[in-house]
């Protein structure tokens, strides 16, 4: 658990020499060479498991930030960086096979490959910190329904605000902070005490015209549609929190066990449909393919050639 050189404890990043020291860095492990005057010839397997190591290190600490950077689809993200383990792991099977049976790198090599197995499993299972929002709104989403007179009701509360001397405030909300989807009196803000401001606001101009308003905690869709709706919506899919249309196009989460196996059993039975999902020949093919792959992640069945 300590470094050879500098007596400290290393961590997960530690780095080993060709007769298996580890050190907690290259520069000890460079340090130590140079004070004992030491030199390896090369070694076999030595490159590769620098590569290994580098690969594995940058994994580490940047798969949080880059899921949290995401603006795409975030199962899709975690998707992408499941494969690029899986991939980086199937470079490595020879050292699976012989369970790192020849030499410290060797089986230091095949440790990273476990070592990315476990990274896998805390990356399938993450999900993000959901920042809460908050939706001022006068329809709870009816699309701006303010009744018949909506578009007229609207007008006046803003002309209400103008002459209230709120002219900056409603151009700011109507420009920056309007719902993505909802026209009208729908506003989202990020900051709680910007929300409560506006809200009382827009309180008392509202109830004048007998609009009903009221702030409602909001989260995003997490396939990036763009989409916002309210927190307590139950559109939850494998612990994801979507949309009604995206949690509706079937694409996300993964299928039950049984409906997996079914379609495993199908698809590898029907030919004709298998070739369609092969070539991709329709739109829902692809998205299809990829529930299926994270179907089979999860019920640890083998990947059928067709999901590829
Ligand atoms: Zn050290
Ligand atoms: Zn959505």
């Amino acid at each position: 658990m300590f470094c050879i050189h500098c007596k400290k404890e290393y961590d997960e990043k530690y780095i080993i020499d060709a007769k298996g020291n580890r050190y907690c860095s290259e520069d000890c492990m460079e340090q130590y060479m140079e004070a004992n005057d030491i030199s390896f010839p090369p070694y076999p397997y030595e490159d590769t498991y620098l590569m290994l190591r580098n690969s594995y290190i940058e994994l580490l600490d940047g798969w949080e930030s880059t899921l949290n950077r995401a603006t795409i689809d975030l199962e899709d993200a975690v998707d992408e960086l499941m494969e690029e383990i899986d991939s980086l792991i199937e470079d490595h099977y020879d050292f699976i096979l012989s369970e790192g049976d020849d030499g410290p790198y060797a089986w230091e090599i095949y440790q990273y490959t476990n070592k990315l197995k476990e990274l896998q499993q805390r990356i399938f299972a993450w999900r993000p910190n959901r920042k809460t929002l908050y939706w001022i709104t006068s329809d709870h989403g009816n699309y701006g329904d303010l009744g018949e007179a909506g578009e007229e009701v609207y007008q006046k509360i803003c002309t209400d605000l103008y002459l209230a001397g709120y002219e900056e405030f409603i151009l700011y909300v109507t420009e920056h902070l309007q719902h993505p989807y909802h026209w009208g009196l729908n506003y989202i803000f990020d900051n709680l005490e910007m929300a409560q401001e506006a809200y009382e606001v827009l309180l008392t101009v509202c109830d004048k015209h007998g609009v009903d308003l009221r702030m409602v905690n909001a989260h995003k869709c997490e396939a990036h549609c763009r989409d916002i709706l309210e927190a307590d919506a139950d559109t939850y899919v494998n612990g994801w929190f979507y949309c009604y249309s995206c949690k509706e196009s079937d694409h996300h989460g993964v299928y039950s066990v049984d409906e997996l196996d079914e379609w495993i059993r199908y698809y590898n039975e029907n030919e004709t449909d298998r070739q369609i999902l092969i070539h991709e020949r329709e739109e829902w093919c692809f998205p299809f393919k990829k529930k299926i792959r994270r179907s089979c992640r999860t019920w640890e069945r083998e990947l059928p050639e067709w999901a590829i």
